[in-house]
């Protein structure tokens, strides 16, 4: 028997096609009444779609400016414009990015949230924000339920236009969170069985996007299993402890300033190979929900590396741009600060993991 605790984090979860259009209502359902839409500069048309739909009667405008990273100068503006403008609430439409910047707005102000995700990276569902500006160079997470979007609007028509690289990017992202919520020391039979579900829709859905026509009905259905596989895996990130694979993309991103999703996806094989001799169970499962994807997997991190490979992801942190003498430092912050992992966190096998990832070599 497996003893445990569930804490459920409140959601409230719109899925479909052609969603869009309920978003009014739910800003009414919130007791809003102006929304300030935000938008990176490449998702303005996005955003005026949604301010269309809600009518002047409930948009107070758009805010364009959002980035990777949350830095503090863009919440800043933002924040003041949405004071300028009265908005009472915010809707975030794209990635993690713009997810990230509706959630350093309601840290601040406290204003309710109606979160549009169109990648895979899953921070709708989690109550981390991201605060790299606070601490220098290091990126810090902090858990605050401030944070958490009030609903989530999923549309898999603004999914469609994610370009090759970064759907395969985000999808592993996604998958991350489900691997490491598989092995967290807080894990439970409920999220173990959405992390299972997620892993199986995304491994299934990515070769499957790769490789469907333009506009036809596969592309639609894989795009579809794989935005859900984005919302299973976001709530065990934002349901479990996360461990050493989270904690060395956090360290790569926001020390070395490394792209996000393209360091998911480096970094996931071999996070899992160094954690499998201490979560064989979890690497068991891993291989199951990868062979009911239809993947022929023979050890889980293997089969994570093959299948980004197959479809032209990047392999190594060398490509991604990391200097090979950044590694050692790499190496001395990810096995700083203690933190809960399957295996123990020993700095010459980090280092070990690390170069690895830097020269892209097949994990066992
Ligand atoms: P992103 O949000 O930075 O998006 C990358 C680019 O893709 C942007 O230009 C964006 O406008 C564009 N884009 C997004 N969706 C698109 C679509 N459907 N069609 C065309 N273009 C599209 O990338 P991301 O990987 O989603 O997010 C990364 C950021 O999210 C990082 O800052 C990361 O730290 C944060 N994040 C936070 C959490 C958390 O729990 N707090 C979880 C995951 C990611």
């Amino acid at each position: 028997m497996k003893s445990f605790t569930y804490n459920a984090l409140p959601a409230r979860v719109i899925f479909g096609s052609d969603t869009l259009p309920q978003i009014a209502q739910e800003i009414k359902n919130l007791g809003c009444t102006k929304a300030l839409v935000l938008t990176t500069p490449q998702q303005i048309p996005e955003g005026e779609l949604v301010l269309k739909l809600i009518g002047p009667e409930l948009g107070a405008g758009i805010y364009s400016e959002a980035t990777m990273h949350t830095p503090t100068d863009i919440t800043e503006k933002a924040v003041a414009r949405a004071q300028e403008l009265k908005a009472d609430c915010v809707i975030s439409v794209g990635g993690g990015s713009t997810t990230g910047l509706g959630k350093a707005i309601a840290l601040r102000t406290g204003l309710k949230q109606i979160a549009v995700p169109t990648t895979y990276a899953g921070s709708e569902a989690s109550a981390t924000p991201i605060i790299g500006e606070t601490s220098g160079s290091v990126k810090k997470t902090q858990k605050t339920m401030k944070v958490l979007p009030n609903v989530i609007v999923y549309d898999v028509k603004l999914s469609l236009t994610l370009p090759p690289r970064m759907t395969l990017t985000s999808g592993v992202n996604a998958v991350a969170h489900a691997v490491e919520a598989l092995y967290s020391t807080d894990s439970n039979p409920i999220i173990d069985g959405l992390a299972l579900q997620g892993i199986t829709a995304i491994a299934r859905a990515l070769p499957q996007i790769m490789h469907s026509p333009p506009d036809s009905e596969s592309l639609f259905s894989a795009r579809s299993d794989a935005l859900f596989g984005a919302w299973a895996c976001g709530t065990c990130l934002g349901a479990v402890g996360m461990s050493l694979h989270h904690k060395i993309c956090h360290t790569l991103g926001g020390t070395f300033n490394l792209p996000h999703a393209d360091t998911h996806t480096v970094i996931l094989p071999h996070a899992m190979a160094y954690n499998a001799p201490y979560a064989k169970e979890t690497m068991k499962q891993i291989v199951s929900a990868l062979k009911d994807a239809g993947l022929a997997a023979e050890s889980a991190p293997g089969a994570v590396w093959d299948l980004v490979k197959s479809l032209d992801g990047p392999m190594s942190l060398r490509e991604l741009g990391m200097r090979e003498e950044d590694l050692d430092k790499a190496a001395d912050i990810a096995s700083g600060n203690p933190y809960p992992n399957p295996a123990p966190l020993e700095r010459d096998k980090l280092k070990k993991l690390l170069q690895d990832a830097w020269n892209g070599i097949r994990p066992e």
